[in-house]
């Protein structure tokens, strides 16, 4: 195959991490020292317990404070280029609220994170086979709040939200009858889209960034492709999901609404932590029919599917315990 870049994946399961910078009020108020070292290594870092011992952890890749979109983008650029080569791809952000998953994932104007510079990608590699392969690419966004599953590309927000299920199709796979695929010609049409879906995405909720951080935000790339020379047909999906803030709510901080959200958030980040170490491990069993999340991204997860998860954390000493915790959840996956 002379389009087929193969690239050697050591496994199908990738961890990397990524630490935020200290920001303006962590530096104002004088816990300017971060309790996260780096070493040598690009694939280890320390964290300072408060018991003052030192905690080693090894993943994939270590992304630094100062490490931009463009660094991060490049290690991730082979996953998922894969999913032209028919492949299926899984890429998350995992962490507390405020460690930077939306700035990798989704980024900002000026600093576009992960889903914007894969279609970016998927486009520029398709123009290079073009004449070899023809592809055709469409996106989905949806949201997965209290398991209960939204399509964010719907317009017309005014009508009561349709609820969406998974089925299972005929050859196995999971699919969400009636979610919107809207086809890409190019950059500009994804832009729009992901502006769009997140438009819809904060309608009827007081704050924004309060609502994405209890529920998963999901964006769905769906790549057709056609072999010109031997016209065999390829379907596959990548999916990026910026998931719900990982942070444990107290149940004395939390009645009502909102206990009922972070128990939900809870249980679907444990589904989520069990399937992928159950593929670890290459359990005989994996749980996916324990949360929407998973159940929704079955037929993407596991067999020569190709997952990638972002560990995100802070290097301020205030939330070292959370950090901890996320770090020991991502060395369960890996
Ligand atoms: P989360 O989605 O995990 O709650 P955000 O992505 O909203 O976190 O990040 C919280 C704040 O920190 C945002 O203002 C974001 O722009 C900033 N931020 C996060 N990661 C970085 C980074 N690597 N470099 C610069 N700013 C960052
Ligand atoms: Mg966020």
């Amino acid at each position: 195959k002379l389009y087929n870049e193969v690239i050697e994946l050591k496994g199908n399961i990738r961890v990397f991490c990524r630490c935020r910078p200290l920001n303006e009020s962590e530096l104002a108020n004088g816990s300017s020292v971060s309790v996260v070292n780096f070493d040598s290594s690009p694939d280890e870092l320390q964290v300072n317990c408060t018991d003052s011992s030192k905690k080693q952890f090894k993943f994939d890749f270590v992304f630094r404070p100062e490490d931009n979109q463009e660094t991060v983008f490049e290690q991730t650029k082979p996953i998922i280029t894969s999913v032209l080569d028919g492949y299926n791809v899984c890429i998350f952000a995992y962490g507390q609220t405020g460690t930077g998953k939306t700035f990798t994932m989704e980024g900002t104007p000026e600093h576009r994170g992960v889903n914007y510079r894969t279609l970016e990608e998927l486009f520029r590699v398709s123009e290079e086979r073009q004449g070899i392969v023809k592809y055709e690419l469409f996106v989905s966004m949806l949201e997965v709040y209290n398991e209960k599953i939204r399509d964010l590309l719907v317009e017309n927000s005014v009508e009561p939200v349709k609820k969406l299920e998974i089925k299972q199709a005929a050859d196995g796979t999971q699919e969400v009858p009636g979610l919107v695929e809207a086809r890409v010609y190019g950059t500009e049409d994804v832009w729009e889209k992901l502006n769009s879906g997140n438009r819809v995405r904060s309608v009827g909720s007081t704050s924004a960034n309060e609502l994405s951080s209890r529920s998963h935000c999901l964006l769905r790339v769906t790549v057709l492709g056609e072999n010109l020379i031997d016209g065999q047909k390829t379907r596959s999906h990548l999916w990026l999901v910026d998931l719900a803030g990982s942070e444990r709510v107290g149940k004395t901080e939390a009645e009502g609404e909102r206990l009922k959200e972070s128990q939900f958030i809870n249980k679907s980040l444990s589904a989520l932590g069990d399937v992928i170490s159950a593929l670890a491990s290459k359990s005989a069993h994996i749980p996916y029919r324990n949360s929407k999340l998973t159940h929704i991204l079955q037929s993407s997860l596991g067999g020569d599917c190709k997952t990638l998860m972002f560990v995100q954390i802070s290097p301020s000493a205030r939330d070292s315990t959370e950090t901890l915790c996320s770090l020991n959840f991502a060395t369960r996956v890996r």
